[in-house]
């Protein structure tokens, strides 16, 4: 997507890391050993489609092995290649090294369009892919464990489980080779939404911090905020949605493949996902206003702009009429190196990719863990709960009693305080927490070093600093 003057994406992230290694003390032969990419297996093989085979090409890139199993999603797309499968898994390293998920980085890629197969052919297609990394232990409990990406989601996850099922039927840990599948087939509630859900967090933390609002030029609370949306996909939907029912703010603008919808008075974004979902576009939307040169949105006046599709949206050729003060990355690598340094210059707070979209991974893990464990997420801790929950509630009683107040908990109250949390609501919480955590030791980075331009560079530090010290642990 970027022009010709860029470096590629590949590049573009090691710029990035080279920038923020040069703000550190790192061996030179560690700060090599971190950046490069292990390995990228690339893989060619036929299926045979409509009477005749068809070739595809895959690639699994294993970027960083400090922590196995490394980690990342599977993406279809016809622009998938080595350079972008690459960066994805460097990519896939930093984020869960800074919001502490203990795995590598990894990340595949499918070059096919999913809209050009049925769920028949696509299911012929997922389970090849999967047999050849599977023979190869790219897909494997404790080594490498996919997700979703663009264009997969839970079908194809569960198509991947089931395969390395039958290619290894005594292994009892077989659900935990891949995150992301639906809850009936070992899944996790509140992993579709994770990313989005994580993107909403995201914000929420970075509305705590004063002096990072300031950078921006924003005050207040997300209530009334004007949201530009990129994507309407898995990640946008989620985010736009959650931010527009709870927080209050306002989606002025989503911008997707055939144009896009603006409307100050504030979308709908569940009306304009199923127009989305029923007319494969957003012309036909009768709210607001279509605006056929959908990238021109990306520069109109807003409060946040969340570019939640590709990579290199924002680049040289528009990043100097980008108008929001504050971006957040929703998706991978959406703004290229030189578009950071434009950006950044006029005062631009970005919110980098490998701290925003992490809320997947982070909901991955939980949902590895829940597999490994064999045990429903929440199962073990309810009970704990609940005897704890049992001495208030009859603290509360006694108390009322004694007083002669003669109030009494209303039986509803109870139900719901002594179930304790259910398994969405411990994700939930888990993934804030999580968040929270990780956006707080950027922050402390940003605001307390003066060499320190942004929090992508703070993002870099925390994170090549974790991946060093395991390294180091490691004796290497
Ligand atoms: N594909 C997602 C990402 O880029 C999720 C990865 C995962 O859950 O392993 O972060």
């Amino acid at each position: 997507m970027s022009n010709q003057t860029e470096p590629s994406f590949r590049e573009s992230v090691d710029l990035m890391f080279n920038r923020a290694v040069g703000l550190m003390d790192l061996s030179p032969g560690l700060e090599e050993k971190i950046r490069v990419c292990n390995a990228t297996y690339t893989v060619r093989f036929g299926v045979r489609l409509r009477g005749e085979i068809k070739t595809f090409t895959g690639y699994r890139s294993v970027h960083s092995e400090h922590m196995e199993p490394v980690k990342g999603g599977i993406r279809f797309s016809l622009g998938v290649n080595q350079d972008e499968v690459e960066a994805l898994a460097a990519l896939m390293t930093y984020k869960c090294a800074l919001v502490e998920a203990p795995f590598g980085g990894s990340k595949g890629g499918l070059c096919v369009d999913p809209r050009a197969y049925d769920a028949h052919e696509m299911e012929a297609i997922t389970r090849r892919f999967a047999y050849e990394l599977i023979k190869r232990d790219l897909i494997n409990p404790s080594q490498n464990v996919p997700a979703p990406d663009m264009g997969t989601g839970e079908r194809e996850m569960a198509w991947i489980a089931d395969q390395y099922a039958r290619m290894n039927t005594t292994d009892i840990n077989a659900k935990a080779c891949v995150t992301g599948k639906p809850t009936h087939a070992g899944g996790i509630a509140g992993r579709v939404e994770a990313t989005g859900r994580g993107v909403q967090y995201a914000l929420r933390e970075f509305f705590r911090d004063e002096r990072g609002m300031k950078a921006a030029g924003l005050s207040g609370s997300l209530k009334g905020k004007r949201v530009i949306v990129q994507g309407l996909g898995n990640v946008g939907y989620h985010a736009a949605k959650f931010l527009a029912e709870e927080d209050g703010a306002l989606i002025v603008g989503v911008i997707e493949r055939d144009g896009a919808i603006v409307d100050t008075n504030g979308i709908d974004v569940e009306a304009l996902r199923t127009c989305v979902a029923e007319t494969g576009g957003v012309a036909q939307f009768e709210a607001g206003e279509y605006i056929k040169n959908g990238a021109e949105v990306l520069e109109r006046d807003c409060d946040i702009l969340i570019p939640a599709a590709l990579e290199g949206v924002i680049n040289k050729s528009n990043a100097e009429r980008v108008q929001a003060p504050l971006i957040i990355e929703a998706a991978n690598g959406p703004v290229t190196a030189g578009a950071n340094d434009i950006l950044v210059a006029k005062g631009c707070v970005i919110i980098p990719d490998m701290y925003a979209n992490a809320g997947g991974v982070t909901v991955s893990y939980f949902e590895w863990v829940k597999n490994l464990s064999h045990i429903r997420f929440g199962r073990m801790q309810r009970r704990q709960e609940e005897s704890r929950h049992q001495l208030i509630v009859d603290e509360l009683e006694r108390l009322s009693a004694d007083s002669g107040v003669g109030w009494q908990l209303s039986p509803d109250f109870k139900e719901r305080y002594l179930r304790g949390a259910d398994e969405l609501e411990l994700v939930r919480s888990g993934l804030d927490d999580t968040m929270r955590i990780a956006y707080q030791a950027m922050r402390d980075v940003w605001h307390g070093r003066d060499d320190v331009p942004d929090l992508r560079t703070a993002a870099y530090l925390v994170s090549i600093d974790k991946v060093a010290q395991s390294y180091r642990a490691k004796g290497l």
